[in-house]
């Protein structure tokens, strides 16, 4: 599998005054290509880095918030070739897909009716989108519907487990799912604003697993302006010696690691 960080930000700051990019990454395995959280600027990038979003399979949104959503209908405008054919999968939260409490859906019926699929995604699920299989991970955060993607190509398995603070759950389902490897979306360094991943987040997952590689991005406007990332990732490695790689905007990810080739040489 191939992971493209088009985007390594998060959180309202970032965000809107693009301190990183927000334009969330896409999975590639054989023919298969998602998009995963594409917040503002996906479109952009994703045109930029890979190609148009009509060589996408699936668009996956693990909940309503912005910096993870914006970009939805532009991109299922593109998978549809521009609404002339039905094409494409839109798997998001309820919230995201459906609207709820203050949260409007982030796609309209027009851009619905342009999909062969939309599913409304739930912790616990399983999909197979073309040669990725995807399960779904429950995520405590302050959007009550979000999930997290673990994604599978039959020989490795990557969790990327969005926003979301720790909870017993995720640690029960992390511990089947048994990830080769791990995303954190790590927007916070120790502070807890809103149930959200910050170190003690990190820590408390890998009490329960052991990954062979740690993956951080969705840095924070904190973390990103006083360049505390490496310092996270180097903290993480030594203290549970698991090789950890703090993500830049454009970082292409190949996982299983090359044989040939160590980490570095392909960040
Ligand atoms: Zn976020
Ligand atoms: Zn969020």
């Amino acid at each position: 599998m191939r992971f493209i960080f088009l985007g390594t930000g998060g959180g309202r700051f970032v965000m809107t005054k693009q301190l990183r990019r927000t334009a969330g990454f896409v999975v590639r395995s054989g023919e298969t290509m998602v998009h995963v959280d594409p917040g503002p600027g996906a479109v952009v990038y994703l045109n930029k880095v890979v190609g148009d979003p009509g060589k996408l399979s699936a668009v996956l949104v693990s909940h309503a918030h912005l910096d993870h959503s914006h970009d939805v209908p532009v991109l299922v405008e593109g998978m549809a070739d521009g609404g002339r054919k039905k094409r494409g999968i839109l798997i998001g939260s309820s919230c995201a897909i459906n609207g709820c409490q203050d949260f409007l859906p982030v796609i309209g019926e027009y851009h619905k009716a342009m999909l062969d699929q939309v599913i409304v995604a739930e912790p616990g699920q399983e999909f197979r989108i073309g040669d990725l299989k995807v399960y779904t991970t429950p995520t405590w955060h302050n959007e009550p519907s979000g999930v997290g993607f673990t994604f599978s190509d039959g020989k490795y398995t990557v969790s990327y487990l969005s926003d979301t603070g720790y909870t017993d759950e995720l640690g029960r389902e992390l511990k089947k799912l048994r990830p080769n490897a791990v995303i954190f979306n790590l927007i916070f360094d120790g502070e807890e604003r809103v149930p959200h991943t910050n170190m003690d987040t990190v820590r408390s997952v890998l009490s329960e697993i052991t990954p062979e590689i740690v993956l951080l991005q969705h840095f924070g406007a904190k973390i990103t302006m006083r360049k505390m990332e490496r310092a996270l990732a180097r903290r993480i490695e030594e203290e549970f010696g698991v090789k950890t790689v703090a993500l830049r905007d454009g970082d292409v990810v190949d996982l299983p690691p090359k044989r040939d080739r160590t980490l570095e040489a392909f960040i």
